[in-house]
């Protein structure tokens, strides 16, 4: 079925530029020497409204139907903290997946970097072969069975498996050697063991300051419990491509709000003067605008870094106490509130947002009652936070050509839906930011329910990934932190760059 699907990749020379181009018959990934995709837009002023020559816009790719018989299935985060423990067995090349795959022996992964003739590009070129192609839809993949215990619900429904699983031993800076994109010196966002939402907001409001027009900072919506929920647009707000990169729905993941602020910072800081592939930020900027969603759940991050006592309604206070009381008398949990409420993952009503989109949610397990998490609520859409960002995704604003969502843990990807309608696409993008990331690894699907599901299976589907950020159960020590910096600090930059040429 993935040959089926290849078709729909773009091919070589289109466009404006030959920026990245999915080989048939070998799904190689080339890297290919910077063309002028990018118009010089730093040359003679640096403001982002700087007139430019914008690629023309593929024809409806994100309309063309990638196969649609690649269902799979995959526990993940999305319902009950089911990725914890799978790094150690997808490493350990010895689990299988639902077709009985060995996940990892069985592929071949070959990277080969050269420099090309001007020694002005990296090229990386990736052969793999997908393992299995075709599922039973009886079994689950290595991660979730390897987190079956304790007191995590399994994921949602498991769907069938296509068992495109990909081993990567790429150099992680070599997807990103010709970036001259720097950290920030005296970041205004520093790195801080619970990164709270209070101090989010205080450091956007900074970066709103210190950098003024290359920013727009909008409000897209208002948790139960009154905090805002910000999306800040960097870049060309009427640009013609847009991404999103959204974190912090998970409460208990707040590493990646930290990692998305930082992020943002490093692209204001470097706005004027940097370049990735010879191409300067500027104009990239002035071409795609990237929409930061930091924090979707700020209520759920909350609750996990300082408890329930932070909440401002009492009512909801109430709520998540007998959220607690209802898990201890079902077995869910065993742990004293302190550990109970430092996992939370739900917003304030014990509703798992990522659980609560619109995407095959009748099919999606769910605890009977609100939770910590697993519990996806009474409706799709029932809760506001989702709202926001279905919200978002439909404001006509925005011609959205890529989303990326953060969740920890397990340093991998998930990429696929039963009924992904832009299949091909995200399974390239997916591959492009396994490589950034130095190796993340591709599994199939993460069940339903959530945010990247609900894009798939929308009527304006666009290519979307969910990056599966650290290697240890959630909440993480900030000792995680900096591999998590140094795999994803550059992954909007590539997410731009692929955008533009397709
Ligand atoms: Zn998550």
């Amino acid at each position: 079925m993935k040959e089926n699907n290849r078709k729909n990749f773009p091919s070589a020379g289109k466009g404006t530029g030959r920026r990245l181009a999915v080989l048939a018959g070998a799904m190689m990934l080339t890297f290919a020497s910077p063309l002028s995709v990018w118009a010089d837009a730093d040359k003679g002023g640096d403001t982002v409204d700087t007139a430019v020559t914008v690629p023309a816009f593929p024809g409806g790719a994100e309309d063309s139907q990638a196969g649609q018989g690649a269902a799979s299935s995959a526990g993940s985060d999305s319902a009950g903290g089911t990725v914890q423990g799978g790094v150690s067995v997808i490493q350990s090349g010895s689990s299988t997946d639902a077709g009985g795959q060995t996940a990892d022996s069985s592929q071949t992964t070959a990277a080969t970097q050269t420099g090309d003739s001007s020694g002005t590009a990296t090229r990386i070129i990736r052969t793999q072969t997908a393992a299995g192609t075709s599922g039973s839809g009886t079994a689950v993949d290595s991660v979730s069975q390897a987190t079956s215990g304790g007191d995590y619900s399994l994921g949602p429904g498991y769907f069938g498996q296509s068992g495109v699983q990909i081993q990567q031993s790429l150099d992680p800076n070599s997807a990103t050697s010709n970036a001259q994109i720097y950290d920030v010196t005296n970041p205004v966002v520093k790195v801080a063991e619970k990164y709270s939402y209070d101090q989010m907001v205080q450091d956007i409001n900074t970066l709103k300051m210190k950098y003024g027009n290359k920013m727009q900072v909008n409000t897209i919506g208002t948790s139960l419990d009154g905090r805002a929920i910000y999306d800040c647009i960097i870049g060309n707000v009427s640009a013609p491509r847009h991404i999103l990169i959204q974190g912090g729905i998970h409460g208990r993941e707040y590493l990646n709000p930290l990692l998305l602020m930082q992020q943002m910072e490093m692209a204001l800081a470097n706005y004027d003067t940097g370049s990735f592939n010879g191409n300067s930020l500027s104009s990239m900027f002035s071409q795609v605008a990237v929409h930061f969603v930091p924090m979707t759940n700020p209520d759920g991050i909350t609750i996990s870094q300082f408890g329930p006592d932070m909440l401002r309604s009492q009512t909801l206070k109430d709520a998540v106490s007998t959220c607690y009381v209802m898990d201890t008398a079902a077995g869910r949990t065993s742990e004293d509130t302190a550990g109970y409420f430092s996992k939370w993952k739900a917003n304030a009503e014990g509703v798992d947002l990522n659980l609560n989109f619109d995407a095959l949610w009748q099919q999606v397990s769910s605890t009977e009652f609100p939770s910590y998490s697993g519990y996806k609520g009474t409706a799709p859409g029932s809760e506001p936070e989702t709202q926001a960002l279905m919200n978002l995704y439909n404001d006509s604003r925005y011609n959205w050509k890529a989303v990326i969502h953060y969740h920890s843990m397990g340093n991998v990807i998930y990429w696929d839906i039963l009924g992904n309608k832009v299949q091909a696409e995200s399974s390239e993008l997916a591959n492009l930011m396994s490589t950034v990331t130095g190796g993340y690894r591709l599994l199939p699907s993460e069940g339903g329910g959530g945010y990247k599901d609900w894009i798939q299976l929308s009527s304006k589907p666009v290519p979307s990934v969910t990056l599966e950020t650290g290697k240890v159960s959630c909440p993480m020590p900030i000792s995680e932190y900096s591999s998590i910096w140094t795999d994803n600090r550059l992954t909007w930059a590539v997410a731009m760059e692929w955008v533009a040429a397709r």
